[in-house]
């Protein structure tokens, strides 16, 4: 593990205008579709080909991995995978689901979290980052049907593949209007049950970044709601970012992260109205700051994001 990189580093490696871009192409793959990106719809087909072509472009040899679910009406559908070319015999899995419901286009649920990946992915990239460990990026399919793409990904380990493993970092809904930050409850403390060992550290680590920025998140329980769970299941270290869904804001959540008390985290969750206008940009930045500064220290990237310090300071 290195230390997390400068915060103003990360700052400027991540893009606004780039996160909009990639919303937009989701809202777009959407509309031309029906208005939605469930899994087997053009509109999930067209959210692949925007992913595929940005890691392409960025160097990266994205691959489908097809699976089926559903015994009466099979659905046939597919992962995203997408590796850095370097590093060791281990893995880490940055993953997001790249599905919506039918019932809207998903752009908080989870464009947002597909922004944030790919955004790393591509930063990552364009910075010259080397890894220590093997950087994956996957983005699911099935999950709004019952988290199928990740459960067959886990399952498709083998038990030395699985023990390569060093982290999951989930990121589902991570720009919700009426936002608070959760960081997924590796340690137990708060909850019921710990992940499994090493979650506590992946806790620690997105917290601690979070402090730094003066943001206190707040734990969210490993209750089985998105696709860090095959990867909890299987013994696999995890954690990610969460900023609320259909739970209601609470007094206290109010008077720390601002926003309105007595209603939900996202109101459109999924609802046609959770589109693009939906999202908020603030968040969903902050989040995505907070994955690339998760990945840089799980990941294992020496010297942090190096290689855009030494441009800033080439510049002068
Ligand atoms: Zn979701």
């Amino acid at each position: 593990m290195e230390a997390p990189p400068d915060p103003s580093l990360v700052q400027k490696a991540v893009k606004h205008s780039s996160l909009t871009q990639h919303l937009e192409a989701l809202q777009a793959a959407a509309d031309a579709n029906g208005g939605n990106r469930a899994a087997a719809t053009g509109g999930y087909e067209a959210s692949a080909a925007y992913v595929e072509e940005q890691l392409r472009a960025a160097g990266y040899e994205p691959r489908r991995q097809e699976f089926s679910y559903g015994r009466r009406n099979p659905v046939d559908t597919f992962n995203i995978l997408a590796d850095t070319g370097s590093g060791s015999g281990s893995v880490l899995v940055l993953g997001a689901h790249l599905d919506s419901v039918e019932d809207g286009p998903g752009l908080n649920d989870n464009g947002s979290g597909v922004a944030a990946v790919l955004e790393v992915a591509l930063r990552l990239a364009e910075e010259g980052a080397v890894p220590r460990e093997r950087i994956r990026f996957a983005f699911w399919g099935g999950e709004e049907d019952g988290l199928y793409g990740s459960e067959h990904y886990v399952k498709e380990l083998s038990r030395a593949e699985a023990a390569a493993h060093v982290a999951y970092l989930n990121v589902d809904v991570v720009g919700s209007p009426n936002a608070v930050v959760f960081v997924y409850d590796g340690d137990g403390s708060d909850t019921e049950e710990a992940g499994p060992e090493g979650s506590a550290a992946v806790e620690r680590v997105f917290q601690d970044i979070l402090r730094a920025k003066g943001v206190e998140a707040l734990p969210f329980g490993f209750i089985g709601d998105s696709d860090y769970d095959a990867f909890v299941q299987g013994g696999i270290p995890a954690g990610g970012l969460f900023t609320g869904d259909a739970g209601t804001k609470s007094e206290a959540e109010a008077r720390t992260f601002g926003g309105q008390a007595g209603l939900q985290y996202d109101e459109c969750f999924h609802l046609a109205c959770d589109t693009i206008k939906n999202v908020n940009m603030a968040v969903l930045e902050q989040m995505t700051e907070t994955l690339m500064s998760a990945t840089v220290s799980l990941g294992g990237i020496e010297g942090g994001l190096a290689k855009g310090a030494a441009t800033e300071e080439g510049a002068g």
